[in-house]
């Protein structure tokens, strides 16, 4: 199986999937600049059918690489994308260039929340006072749908969730 396969046809479907964003980063992408990722990458089994293809800048998708995307839960595991993304800072710390930029200010660290923007979505749609319409227009997020669903009941209070973008809200 390769990119390859993938026509004109289905390509523009990935790329509607987002309206013009990168799955991971969020990012804006064009029609011509963009790359068909695979969620789940060839190398571990992944196919072409759409719902294993996401739209991705360069930058993500070559970074990505043949990683998975990783559960938000999965903490232990190095070996997906969402923990390389979030042990980041780890290696730029190593560098002497960045140490001095963050000596003397100019560059600061900062944490990343760990959601992808696909998952954001799922947060964002719809009117975020009212996030009874949030969860039901959850469709292609199942993963996100699944984590909140699955960690709702560990807290007794409304569950505070995060968009990616740095918007808290509340799903009741
Ligand atoms: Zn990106």
């Amino acid at each position: 199986m390769s990119r390859k396969c993938i026509n004109k046809q289905d390509r523009l479907k990935v790329f509607k999937k987002l309206n013009g964003h990168c799955a991971y980063c969020g990012c804006s992408i064009t029609e011509k600049n963009f790359v068909v990722d695979h969620i789940k990458p060839v190398m571990s089994g992944g196919d072409n059918s759409i719902d294993n293809l996401f739209p991705a800048c360069k930058s993500c998708n070559s970074y990505k690489h043949f990683y998975d995307v990783g559960n938000n839960e999965d903490t232990e595991s190095w070996g997906t994308f969402r923990n390389l993304l979030s042990n980041l800072t780890k290696q730029l710390e190593r560098i002497s260039i960045f140490k001095i930029a963050l000596r003397y200010g100019i560059v600061k660290l900062g944490s990343w929340d760990r959601w992808f923007y696909y998952e954001s979505l799922f947060f964002v749609k719809g009117n975020p006072a009212n996030p009874d319409k949030v969860i039901r227009t959850f469709t292609l997020y199942e993963k996100a749908r699944n984590w909140v669903l699955k960690n709702k009941s560990k807290y007794d209070f409304d569950l505070l969730v995060s968009d990616g973008r740095g918007r808290k809200y509340i799903i009741k």
